[in-house]
């Protein structure tokens, strides 16, 4: 049997089975164990240093009983403990993103998934550069400057080599004032070669979802294809690591497996990495199983409910303080609403989930015959941003921090002690100006102007506040991507 051991390159020794089990066990023995819980939460709270603020996260024991616990005034505290969190290190800020769908072609038959290679009602559709094009000025022309490119895993159809060939494209278009400036990349696992070949693309965050960690219910969901095989998917960020990508973003795909067990396995995911490589995940996600072509949820039974969802988002918050949280289009506005205040510090917005739903269709038309799930939150990019500002967020367009170089590690310190907002709060004014000048709508450009003003008030730092108040009259003078 084998033995848990953070530090191993192994999948079932990072990722332990009967450690999970054992972590839950200890979780349930201790769910109701007031004392215990109080000391957990005191624990993780977030405290002044000579460096700043400094947050010290939880290990997947003590976080797990905190999840476990349903005292609902405990609870209560663990949300205002994620709240104080994600305000000391993510303030108001939200990120936005857009996916983009560049093949449905896969070899492989998740059975979650629309894409699965014998699901014969979906049309198979792969972008064509000209149609790659297309689909990037239609994201730039609604403001978008942050993509995550999707695509099934097909070594014929979607090799490296057309990933690649689609990231140059990108990076290239400059449609009027638009630009793509981080191009993250959520594909199969692949090889520490190709892992470099990304990393030279220039790419952002690396993204693959674990789908679960569970390894016997994995190998059910994935009864062929490459993706079948647990330990390589499991093993993938590590080889993501090596070839020089140091911003990589786990997840798992709630509803299919226990979610506690997901939990645990999550956050032993981000302490292997941080103990190996030095540095924990950029990123999480939360994504759970929606509905979609010949898809229907509700024949898996792992399904949480939107309370449950929102504590796992805030203990998670706790847990792993630093690491971004991102949430997208499969929620809706309700629950996006609630979860954002926990803990969430990205989310996509006018998200098209098919291969070429950008271009030529308009705002209200979606096409939903190459879908990979169902959008709950249906919205232009327009409508989310005025929301998000309505709710007292500054929605941020900003990319400043990879194209800076200030990449894992170098990322993580200054995160770690809180200085990340000495240049985050600026260049999200700046990027949002940039949205207001170039492509909302007249009321989301009027609050979105008296917000800068008054944001621009609470930037601490003298010369900083100065700076960004004069990049922001060059922006509105027609200049653009300033950057801190
Ligand atoms: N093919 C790539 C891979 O194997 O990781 C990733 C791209 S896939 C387009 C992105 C993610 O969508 C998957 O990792 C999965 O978690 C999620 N997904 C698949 N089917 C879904 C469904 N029915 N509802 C919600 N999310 C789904």
């Amino acid at each position: 049997m084998a033995e848990y051991n953070v530090k191993s390159l192994k999948a079932d020794e990072f990722i332990n089975h009967e450690e999970i089990l054992e972590t839950l066990r200890y979780a349930d023995e201790h769910k109701n164990d007031r004392v215990l819980i109080e000391q957990i939460i005191e624990s993780a709270r977030p405290r002044k240093t000579a460096r700043g603020v400094e947050c010290p996260g939880l290990s997947h024991r003590d976080a797990s009983v905190l999840l476990a616990c349903d005292d609902p005034e405990l609870t209560e505290k663990m949300f205002t403990l994620a709240r104080e969190i994600k305000e000391a290190f993510y303030g108001d800020r939200i990120v936005m993103f857009a996916p983009l769908y560049l093949s449905n072609y896969c070899v492989n038959k998740c059975v979650y998934c629309p894409y699965h290679m014998q699901n014969k009602s979906i049309p198979r559709k792969k972008l064509t550069q000209d149609e790659v094009r297309d689909e990037v000025i239609a994201l730039q022309d609604m403001g978008h400057k942050r993509l995550a490119i999707e695509a099934g895993e097909d070594p014929v159809n979607n090799p490296i080599e057309y990933i690649l060939e689609c990231i140059k494209t990108i990076y290239s278009i400059k449609h009027k004032n638009g630009a793509i400036r981080r191009v993250n990349v959520n594909i199969a696992a692949t090889t520490v070669e190709n892992y470099q070949k990304l990393h030279d693309a220039g790419i952002g965050t690396y993204i693959l979802f674990q789908e679960t960690y569970h390894k016997e219910s994995y190998e059910k969901l994935h009864p062929a294809g490459p993706k079948h095989n647990y330990a390589y998917h499991t093993e993938a960020m590590d080889r993501a690591m090596e070839g020089g990508i140091d911003d990589v973003g786990l997840g798992v795909l709630f509803g299919l497996e226990l979610y506690r067990y997901e939990f645990a396995g999550l956050l032993m995911h981000a302490e292997h990495l941080e103990a190996v490589h030095g540095v924990g995940p950029h990123t999480i996600s939360v994504p759970r199983i929606k509905r979609a072509d010949d898809i229907d949820p509700t024949v898996f039974d792992n399904g949480i409910d939107d309370e449950t969802f929102a504590k796992i988002i805030a203990c998670i918050r706790i847990a792993v303080p630093y690491t971004g949280m991102i949430i997208s289009t499969r929620e809706s506005e309700a629950c996006r609403n609630k979860v954002l205040g926990l803990g969430i510090s990205q989310i996509s917005g006018g998200s098209r989930t098919s291969v070429g739903g950008y271009a030529g269709y308009s705002a209200e038309e979606r096409p939903h015959d190459t879908e990979q799930f169902d959008v709950s939150d249906q919205r232009s990019l327009d409508e989310v941003v005025h929301w998000l500002m309505d709710l007292g967020y500054i929605p941020s367009f900003c990319t400043a921090c990879y194209r800076e170089g200030r990449t894992g590690d170098r990322f993580m310190s200054l995160c770690k002690t809180g200085q990340i907002q000495n240049c985050c709060h600026p260049n999200a004014l700046m990027t949002l100006k940039e949205y207001l000048e170039d492509y909302a709508s007249p009321e989301t450009k009027a609050i979105g102007e008296k917000l800068i003003t008054e944001q621009l008030k609470l930037i601490p730092n003298e010369k900083a506040r100065a700076k960004a108040t004069e990049y922001i009259e060059n922006i509105h003078l027609g200049k653009r991507d300033f950057r801190f």
